[in-house]
C-alpha cells in the first residue's frame, strides 16, 4: 500500500506548496546553522519562508537581520513574525515600517504569548494591540497585501470553546487576514474537524496544516502540554526508548512526518508550513516524498541512464 502511495508523489508535487519557518539563531553557530538550512532547502521552492519574532519583541533586531539577510543573500520570500505583546500600538507600527521599508510584503501577525509564560493570564499593554486579529488589522492599515495568522486545531488553551476560537479565527479574516498557519497538531481528524467548522462559519482563506517533525520527542511532548497540542499515545509509543538513540529517533521521526503528510495530501491538502527548528534534513526528505525536488534533482531524473 505505502509503496504505491509513494510511487505517485512526484506527480502531486506540482500542486503542492510548502513553507518553511526558522527562529532568528542567538549564536555565531546557530546562525551558520540556519544558513546551511536554508542554503539546503532554498532549492525547493518554497513560496515563503517565516522568520519567529519574540513576545514582548525580544528578538527584533535578530528577526529583522535574519529576514534582512534573505532578502539580500537567498531568492527565498521571507515573511517576518510579529507579536503584539508589551508594546504600545506606535512601536509595533514602528516595526511593521521597518520590515516594509526593507521589503517585506508578508507578515505573519500573532498575539504572542504571556511576558510571564504560556498558561498566565494574558494582559494587553494599556496603549497596544490585544490580540492577534487586531494586529492583522494594523498590517492591513499599512498596506500589508499578505498576512498570515494562527489557528488551533484542537482550539487555543485560552478559548473556552471552539465557537470562541472561530469567532477570533473570523475577526482576523474580517481584519484583512489572508491566510491561517494552525499550530502543529497530530491527529488529522482534529484538523479535518477544525476546517469544516471555520468553513461553516464563513471562512474561507486557506487554512495551512503547521507540520512539526519530531526532532526531540521529549522537548516536543513537553512543548505540546504548554501550547494545548494533544500528544497521542501512539506517537508515545513510536519514540519510546529513543532517547539515546538519534539516528533511529530521526529515522522514526521521518515517517511518521511523512505518514502525517501524505495522509494529509490523501485528504486533498496542498499547502504545508513546516516548523522547521532550524534543521534542513527531516524536512527535506518528507518534501522529496511530496514530490517536492529541487530543480537539479528533477533534471537528473529526467536525465535517461547512460546505455
Ligand atoms: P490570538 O488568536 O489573538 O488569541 C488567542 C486566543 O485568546 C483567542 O482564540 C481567544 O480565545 C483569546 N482572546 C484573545 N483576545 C481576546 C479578546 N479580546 N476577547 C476574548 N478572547 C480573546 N509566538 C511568538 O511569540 N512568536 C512567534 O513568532 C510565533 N509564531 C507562531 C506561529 C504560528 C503559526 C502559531 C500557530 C503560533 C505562533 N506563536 C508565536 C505562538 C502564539 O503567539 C501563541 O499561541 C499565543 O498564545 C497566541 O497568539 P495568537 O496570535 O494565536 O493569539
Amino acid at each position: 500500500m505505502n509503496q504505491f502511495r509513494f510511487s505517485r508523489r512526484p506527480d502531486i508535487g506540482d500542486r503542492i506548496s510548502v513553507s518553511f519557518e526558522f527562529f532568528p539563531p542567538k549564536t555565531d553557530k546557530m546562525e551558520a546553522r540556519l544558513w546551511e538550512t536554508t542554503k539546503r532547502l532554498e532549492p525547493l521552492q518554497p513560496s515563503f519562508v517565516s522568520v519567529t519574532y519574540g513576545a514582548g519583541g525580544s528578538t527584533r533586531e535578530r528577526t529583522a537581520r535574519t529576514v534582512e539577510r534573505i532578502l539580500k543573500e537567498t531568492d527565498l520570500v521571507p515573511a517576518a513574525h510579529l507579536t503584539c505583546v508589551d508594546a504600545s500600538r506606535d512601536e509595533v507600527d514602528e516595526v511593521i515600517g521597518e520590515f516594509v521599508a526593507m521589503g517585506v510584503r508578508r507578515f505573519v501577525a500573532l498575539r504572542g504569548d504571556p511576558a510571564d509564560g504560556v498558561g498566565a493570564a494574558y494582559q494587553p499593554h494599556p496603549q497596544g494591540y490585544a490580540n492577534g486579529a487586531e494586529l492583522a488589522g494594523a498590517l492591513s492599515r499599512q498596506g500589508v497585501p499578505d498576512i498570515s495568522v494562527s489557528a488551533y486545531p484542537e482550539k487555543h488553551p485560552e478559548s473556552p470553546d471552539f465557537a470562541t476560537d472561530i469567532d477570533m479565527l473570523k475577526r482576523k479574516v474580517d481584519n484583512g487576514a489572508t491566510r491561517a498557519i494552525t499550530q502543529f497538531f497530530f491527529d488529522n481528524d482534529d484538523y479535518e474537524r477544525y476546517v469544516e467548522r471555520a468553513r461553516r462559519a464563513g471562512i474561507y482563506m486557506p487554512i495551512v496544516p503547521g507540520i512539526l517533525p519530531v526532532h526531540n520527542f521529549t522537548q516536543v511532548a513537553n512543548f505540546a502540554g504548554r501550547c494545548g497540542a494533544h500528544v497521542p499515545d501512539w506517537l508515545a509509543e513510536r519514540f519510546d526508548g529513543l532517547d539515546n538513540d538519534p539516528q533511529t529517533h530521526e529515522l522514526v521521526a521521518a515517517a511518521v512526518a511523512a505518514e502525517q503528510v501524505l495522509d494529509l495530501v490523501e485528504r486533498g491538502v496542498t499547502d504545508f508550513h513546516f516548523y522547521t527548528m532550524n534543521r534542513a534534513s527531516l524536512v527535506f526528505a518528507i518534501c522529496h516524498m511530496i514530490g517536492i525536488r529541487a530543480e537539479t534533482e528533477e533534471a537528473d531524473a529526467e536525465t535517461p541512464a547512460a546505455a
